[in-house]
Protein backbone atom coordinates (compact mmCIF):
# COMPACT_ATOMS: atom_id res chain seq x y z
CA UNK A 1 0.00 0.00 0.00
CA UNK A 2 1.28 3.55 -0.92
CA UNK A 3 1.66 5.93 1.63
CA UNK A 4 -0.81 8.18 2.35
CA UNK A 5 -2.37 11.06 4.75
CA UNK A 6 -5.90 11.03 6.70
CA UNK A 7 -7.58 14.15 7.80
CA UNK A 8 -10.77 14.52 9.55
CA UNK A 9 -13.06 16.98 7.89
CA UNK A 10 -14.73 19.04 9.92
CA UNK A 11 -17.57 20.45 7.91
CA UNK A 12 -18.26 20.41 3.91
CA UNK A 13 -16.36 23.44 3.17
CA UNK A 14 -13.25 21.89 4.91
CA UNK A 15 -14.29 18.23 2.88
CA UNK A 16 -14.56 20.18 -0.70
CA UNK A 17 -10.91 22.74 0.07
CA UNK A 18 -9.26 19.53 1.04
CA UNK A 19 -10.60 16.78 -1.16
CA UNK A 20 -10.16 19.61 -3.94
CA UNK A 21 -6.42 18.71 -3.78
CA UNK A 22 -4.58 16.20 -6.38
CA UNK A 23 -4.47 12.57 -5.27
CA UNK A 24 -7.28 13.00 -2.49
CA UNK A 25 -9.77 10.93 -2.09
CA UNK A 26 -13.22 11.10 0.38
CA UNK A 27 -13.45 7.92 2.95
CA UNK A 28 -16.75 7.21 3.65
CA UNK A 29 -16.97 3.96 5.75
CA UNK A 30 -13.82 2.50 3.92
CA UNK A 31 -15.54 -0.62 3.15
CA UNK A 32 -14.83 -0.59 -0.61
CA UNK A 33 -12.34 2.26 -0.84
CA UNK A 34 -9.93 0.13 1.86
CA UNK A 35 -10.17 -3.19 -0.02
CA UNK A 36 -8.92 -1.34 -3.47
CA UNK A 37 -5.75 0.49 -1.98
CA UNK A 38 -5.07 -2.98 0.01
CA UNK A 39 -4.74 -4.35 -3.39
CA UNK A 40 -2.95 -1.21 -4.77
CA UNK A 41 -5.99 -0.61 -7.31
CA UNK A 42 -6.22 2.53 -6.00
CA UNK A 43 -3.09 4.19 -4.49
CA UNK A 44 -5.01 8.40 -2.73
CA UNK A 45 -2.48 10.50 -1.50
CA UNK A 46 -4.66 11.88 1.18
CA UNK A 47 -7.87 10.54 2.59
CA UNK A 48 -10.78 13.06 3.32
CA UNK A 49 -12.62 11.47 6.37
CA UNK A 50 -16.31 12.61 5.59
CA UNK A 51 -17.80 10.74 8.06
CA UNK A 52 -18.43 13.77 10.80
CA UNK A 53 -20.96 15.61 7.78
CA UNK A 54 -24.21 14.90 7.69
CA UNK A 55 -25.52 11.89 8.84
CA UNK A 56 -29.35 13.38 9.62
CA UNK A 57 -32.70 12.08 7.94
CA UNK A 58 -35.01 14.31 7.61
CA UNK A 59 -38.28 14.14 7.25
CA UNK A 60 -40.09 17.29 5.48
CA UNK A 61 -43.53 19.05 4.90
CA UNK A 62 -43.70 17.89 1.72
CA UNK A 63 -43.27 14.50 2.36
CA UNK A 64 -39.69 13.98 1.15
CA UNK A 65 -36.94 12.63 3.24
CA UNK A 66 -33.60 14.33 2.65
CA UNK A 67 -30.87 11.97 3.73
CA UNK A 68 -27.17 13.42 5.01
CA UNK A 69 -24.56 11.11 2.80
CA UNK A 70 -22.34 10.36 5.68
CA UNK A 71 -25.94 8.07 7.24
CA UNK A 72 -24.72 4.67 8.06
CA UNK A 73 -27.04 1.74 6.31
CA UNK A 74 -27.88 0.52 9.06
CA UNK A 75 -29.60 3.93 10.32
CA UNK A 76 -30.98 4.36 7.14
CA UNK A 77 -32.36 1.06 6.91
CA UNK A 78 -33.86 0.55 10.22
CA UNK A 79 -35.26 3.95 10.11
CA UNK A 80 -39.09 4.05 10.98
CA UNK A 81 -39.86 6.11 8.16
CA UNK A 82 -38.05 4.17 5.70
CA UNK A 83 -39.17 0.66 7.39
CA UNK A 84 -42.63 2.29 6.66
CA UNK A 85 -42.77 4.46 3.78
CA UNK A 86 -40.59 3.16 1.74
CA UNK A 87 -39.91 -0.81 2.39
CA UNK A 88 -37.64 -1.99 -0.80
CA UNK A 89 -35.14 0.63 0.17
CA UNK A 90 -35.01 -1.30 3.98
CA UNK A 91 -34.86 -4.46 2.49
CA UNK A 92 -32.14 -3.76 -0.46
CA UNK A 93 -29.64 -2.22 2.21
CA UNK A 94 -30.40 -5.36 4.89
CA UNK A 95 -29.56 -7.34 1.35
CA UNK A 96 -26.80 -5.67 0.55
CA UNK A 97 -24.15 -6.64 3.01
CA UNK A 98 -23.70 -8.42 6.53
CA UNK A 99 -24.86 -6.34 9.58
CA UNK A 100 -20.74 -5.37 10.52
CA UNK A 101 -20.78 -3.72 7.25
CA UNK A 102 -23.92 -1.85 6.90
CA UNK A 103 -22.84 -0.74 10.25
CA UNK A 104 -19.81 1.27 8.50
CA UNK A 105 -20.90 1.77 5.39
CA UNK A 106 -22.44 5.64 4.54
CA UNK A 107 -24.98 6.62 1.68
CA UNK A 108 -22.02 8.50 -0.17
CA UNK A 109 -19.87 6.05 -0.12
CA UNK A 110 -22.29 2.82 -0.85
CA UNK A 111 -23.52 4.88 -3.98
CA UNK A 112 -19.50 5.47 -5.23
CA UNK A 113 -18.71 1.98 -4.96
CA UNK A 114 -17.17 0.33 -7.61
CA UNK A 115 -17.36 -3.16 -9.20
CA UNK A 116 -16.80 -6.42 -8.34
CA UNK A 117 -15.44 -7.39 -11.23
CA UNK A 118 -12.70 -10.24 -10.19
CA UNK A 119 -10.47 -8.67 -13.44
CA UNK A 120 -10.70 -5.76 -12.23
CA UNK A 121 -8.52 -6.76 -8.81
CA UNK A 122 -6.76 -8.60 -10.65
CA UNK A 123 -3.97 -6.61 -11.46
CA UNK A 124 -1.01 -8.86 -12.10
CA UNK A 125 -2.58 -11.47 -14.21
CA UNK A 126 -5.59 -9.36 -16.03
CA UNK A 127 -6.60 -6.99 -18.87
CA UNK A 128 -8.85 -4.52 -17.58
CA UNK A 129 -9.53 -0.93 -19.43
CA UNK A 130 -11.32 0.36 -16.26
CA UNK A 131 -8.08 0.11 -14.08
CA UNK A 132 -5.65 0.73 -16.79
CA UNK A 133 -7.61 2.67 -19.96
CA UNK A 134 -6.89 1.19 -23.69
CA UNK A 135 -5.39 -2.47 -22.07
CA UNK A 136 -8.27 -4.64 -23.02
CA UNK A 137 -11.24 -6.03 -21.07
CA UNK A 138 -10.22 -9.94 -20.34
CA UNK A 139 -14.06 -10.11 -19.09
CA UNK A 140 -15.32 -9.80 -22.67
CA UNK A 141 -13.71 -13.30 -23.55
CA UNK A 142 -13.30 -14.56 -20.15
CA UNK A 143 -15.60 -16.26 -17.03
CA UNK A 144 -18.44 -13.74 -17.55
CA UNK A 145 -21.09 -15.77 -15.52
CA UNK A 146 -21.94 -11.96 -12.97
CA UNK A 147 -21.08 -9.57 -16.06
CA UNK A 148 -23.92 -7.16 -17.87
CA UNK A 149 -26.82 -8.12 -19.71
CA UNK A 150 -27.33 -4.16 -20.86
CA UNK A 151 -25.98 -1.63 -21.52
CA UNK A 152 -22.30 -3.04 -21.36
CA UNK A 153 -19.57 -1.75 -24.33
CA UNK A 154 -16.33 -3.99 -25.89
CA UNK A 155 -14.68 -2.03 -23.38
CA UNK A 156 -16.10 -3.16 -20.50
CA UNK A 157 -19.04 -5.50 -19.42
CA UNK A 158 -19.00 -4.87 -15.65
CA UNK A 159 -21.61 -4.71 -13.29
CA UNK A 160 -22.43 -2.01 -10.82
CA UNK A 161 -22.60 -3.56 -7.38
CA UNK A 162 -24.90 -1.55 -4.87
CA UNK A 163 -28.50 -3.01 -3.80
CA UNK A 164 -28.98 0.39 -2.38
CA UNK A 165 -28.88 2.00 -5.04
CA UNK A 166 -31.10 0.08 -7.06
CA UNK A 167 -34.03 1.02 -4.95
CA UNK A 168 -32.93 4.07 -4.77
CA UNK A 169 -33.42 4.45 -8.38
CA UNK A 170 -36.81 3.02 -8.61
CA UNK A 171 -37.93 5.80 -6.51
CA UNK A 172 -37.02 8.68 -8.44
CA UNK A 173 -33.97 9.30 -5.78
CA UNK A 174 -31.87 12.72 -6.34
CA UNK A 175 -28.47 13.41 -5.18
CA UNK A 176 -27.42 16.92 -3.80
CA UNK A 177 -23.95 17.53 -4.51
CA UNK A 178 -21.55 20.26 -3.37
CA UNK A 179 -18.31 20.90 -5.53
CA UNK A 180 -16.01 24.19 -6.34
CA UNK A 181 -18.55 25.58 -8.90
CA UNK A 182 -21.37 25.65 -6.07
CA UNK A 183 -24.39 23.20 -5.39
CA UNK A 184 -26.64 21.33 -7.57
CA UNK A 185 -28.95 18.34 -7.99
CA UNK A 186 -29.06 15.55 -9.90
CA UNK A 187 -31.44 12.42 -10.44
CA UNK A 188 -29.53 9.26 -8.91
CA UNK A 189 -30.56 7.72 -12.44
CA UNK A 190 -28.52 9.62 -13.91
CA UNK A 191 -25.36 9.75 -11.67
CA UNK A 192 -23.61 7.04 -12.72
CA UNK A 193 -22.50 6.59 -16.62
CA UNK A 194 -22.33 3.37 -19.04
CA UNK A 195 -19.07 2.47 -20.02
CA UNK A 196 -18.98 3.33 -23.67
CA UNK A 197 -15.52 3.87 -24.74
CA UNK A 198 -14.29 5.34 -21.00
CA UNK A 199 -15.11 2.38 -18.30
CA UNK A 200 -12.87 4.53 -15.94
CA UNK A 201 -15.17 7.28 -15.46
CA UNK A 202 -18.24 5.88 -13.96
CA UNK A 203 -20.10 8.93 -13.14
CA UNK A 204 -21.01 12.47 -14.11
CA UNK A 205 -19.40 13.87 -10.49
CA UNK A 206 -17.30 16.75 -11.23
CA UNK A 207 -13.36 16.76 -9.55
CA UNK A 208 -13.42 17.51 -5.69
CA UNK A 209 -17.90 17.01 -5.87
CA UNK A 210 -19.26 15.57 -2.92
CA UNK A 211 -22.65 14.23 -2.06
CA UNK A 212 -23.73 15.93 0.55
CA UNK A 213 -27.46 14.50 0.66
CA UNK A 214 -29.89 11.97 -0.92
CA UNK A 215 -33.39 13.06 -1.39
CA UNK A 216 -36.07 10.48 -1.55
CA UNK A 217 -39.22 12.18 -2.87
CA UNK A 218 -42.51 11.47 -1.46
CA UNK A 219 -44.32 8.83 -3.84
CA UNK A 220 -47.78 7.69 -2.99
CA UNK A 221 -47.65 4.38 -3.43
CA UNK A 222 -43.65 3.56 -2.23
CA UNK A 223 -45.60 1.97 0.74
CA UNK A 224 -46.28 -0.98 -1.78
CA UNK A 225 -43.22 -1.60 -2.54
CA UNK A 226 -40.47 -4.51 -2.54
CA UNK A 227 -36.73 -5.81 -3.26
CA UNK A 228 -35.50 -9.48 -4.84
CA UNK A 229 -32.14 -9.98 -5.38
CA UNK A 230 -31.24 -13.37 -6.41
CA UNK A 231 -27.98 -14.48 -5.60
CA UNK A 232 -25.77 -18.07 -5.47
CA UNK A 233 -26.07 -18.30 -2.23
CA UNK A 234 -28.40 -17.28 0.69
CA UNK A 235 -25.37 -15.47 2.90
CA UNK A 236 -24.34 -12.46 1.72
CA UNK A 237 -23.51 -12.30 -2.01
CA UNK A 238 -23.53 -9.67 -4.72
CA UNK A 239 -26.79 -10.02 -7.12
CA UNK A 240 -27.03 -12.65 -10.07
CA UNK A 241 -30.25 -10.52 -10.62
CA UNK A 242 -32.35 -8.10 -8.67
CA UNK A 243 -35.42 -6.30 -8.34
CA UNK A 244 -37.11 -3.44 -6.78
CA UNK A 245 -40.19 -2.00 -7.58
CA UNK A 246 -43.16 -0.36 -6.54
CA UNK A 247 -46.88 -0.42 -7.63
CA UNK A 248 -49.72 1.57 -7.40
CA UNK A 249 -53.41 -0.29 -8.59
CA UNK A 250 -56.72 1.15 -9.28
CA UNK A 251 -58.74 -1.61 -8.90
CA UNK A 252 -57.11 -4.66 -11.22
CA UNK A 253 -55.31 -2.34 -13.24
CA UNK A 254 -51.92 -0.35 -12.94
CA UNK A 255 -51.81 3.07 -12.61
CA UNK A 256 -48.36 3.82 -11.38
CA UNK A 257 -45.44 1.69 -11.11
CA UNK A 258 -41.48 2.01 -10.86
CA UNK A 259 -39.28 -0.49 -11.89
CA UNK A 260 -35.12 -1.05 -11.53
CA UNK A 261 -32.71 -4.25 -11.61
CA UNK A 262 -29.68 -4.34 -10.56
CA UNK A 263 -26.64 -6.84 -11.46
CA UNK A 264 -27.62 -6.58 -14.98
CA UNK A 265 -25.56 -3.33 -16.19
CA UNK A 266 -22.87 -1.03 -15.20
CA UNK A 267 -25.69 1.27 -13.53
CA UNK A 268 -28.33 0.98 -11.43
CA UNK A 269 -30.84 0.12 -14.13
CA UNK A 270 -34.65 1.80 -14.51
CA UNK A 271 -37.06 -0.35 -15.89
CA UNK A 272 -38.43 2.67 -18.37
CA UNK A 273 -39.84 0.40 -20.69
CA UNK A 274 -41.33 -2.19 -18.76
CA UNK A 275 -43.25 0.44 -16.96
CA UNK A 276 -44.01 2.34 -19.78
CA UNK A 277 -45.71 -1.22 -20.74
CA UNK A 278 -47.61 -1.17 -18.14
CA UNK A 279 -49.13 1.30 -17.24
CA UNK A 280 -52.74 1.30 -17.57
CA UNK A 281 -52.65 -2.70 -18.28
CA UNK A 282 -54.15 -5.35 -15.86
CA UNK A 283 -52.40 -6.49 -12.94
CA UNK A 284 -51.97 -9.92 -14.58
CA UNK A 285 -49.21 -12.61 -14.76
CA UNK A 286 -49.35 -11.81 -18.59
CA UNK A 287 -48.79 -8.14 -18.36
CA UNK A 288 -46.18 -8.38 -15.99
CA UNK A 289 -44.31 -10.75 -18.33
CA UNK A 290 -44.72 -9.03 -21.04
CA UNK A 291 -43.54 -5.73 -19.23
CA UNK A 292 -40.30 -7.70 -18.37
CA UNK A 293 -39.60 -8.75 -21.95
CA UNK A 294 -40.20 -5.32 -23.32
CA UNK A 295 -37.45 -4.31 -20.79
CA UNK A 296 -34.88 -7.13 -21.72
CA UNK A 297 -35.62 -7.20 -25.07
CA UNK A 298 -32.09 -5.05 -25.74
CA UNK A 299 -30.41 -7.57 -23.48
CA UNK A 300 -26.73 -8.99 -25.45
CA UNK A 301 -25.92 -11.29 -23.03
CA UNK A 302 -22.32 -13.16 -22.83
CA UNK A 303 -20.65 -16.46 -22.99
CA UNK A 304 -21.47 -17.38 -19.44
CA UNK A 305 -24.62 -15.33 -18.64
CA UNK A 306 -27.03 -15.88 -21.41
CA UNK A 307 -29.60 -17.38 -18.34
CA UNK A 308 -29.38 -13.78 -16.36
CA UNK A 309 -31.71 -12.86 -19.13
CA UNK A 310 -34.44 -15.24 -18.66
CA UNK A 311 -33.84 -15.21 -14.70
CA UNK A 312 -34.46 -11.08 -14.71
CA UNK A 313 -37.91 -11.77 -16.62
CA UNK A 314 -38.71 -13.98 -14.00
CA UNK A 315 -37.67 -11.96 -11.37
CA UNK A 316 -39.14 -8.93 -12.70
CA UNK A 317 -42.68 -10.72 -13.53
CA UNK A 318 -42.46 -11.98 -9.94
CA UNK A 319 -42.06 -9.40 -7.88
CA UNK A 320 -44.76 -7.34 -9.56
CA UNK A 321 -47.16 -10.43 -8.95
CA UNK A 322 -46.32 -10.15 -5.55
CA UNK A 323 -46.36 -6.39 -5.16
CA UNK A 324 -50.35 -6.90 -6.65
CA UNK A 325 -51.07 -9.55 -4.19
CA UNK A 326 -50.96 -13.40 -6.20
CA UNK A 327 -48.77 -15.64 -6.06
CA UNK A 328 -44.86 -15.52 -6.59
FE1 LIG B 1 -12.23 -4.27 -16.27
FE2 LIG B 1 -14.76 -3.77 -16.94
FE3 LIG B 1 -13.40 -5.61 -18.23
FE4 LIG B 1 -14.06 -6.04 -15.68
S1 LIG B 1 -15.49 -5.86 -17.37
S2 LIG B 1 -12.07 -6.46 -16.68
S3 LIG B 1 -13.97 -3.95 -14.88
S4 LIG B 1 -12.94 -3.44 -18.21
Amino acid sequence: MMPFTYTRAQDAGDALRLGSEPGARYLGGGTNLVDLMRESIECPGALIDVTGLSAEIEQRPDGSLLIGGATRNTALASHRAVRTRYPVLARAITAGASAQIRNMATVGGNILQRTRCAYFYDDEGSRCNKRSPGQGCDAVEGFNRMHAILGASPSCVATHPSDMCVALVALDAVVHLQGSRGKRALPLVELHRLPEDRPEIETWLEPGELITAVELPALAFSARSTYRKVRDRSSYAFALVSVAAAMELDGHTVKDVRIALGGVAHKPWRAWKAEAALRGQAATAESFRAAAEAELADAKPLRDNGFKVELAKRTIAAVLAELAGGKS
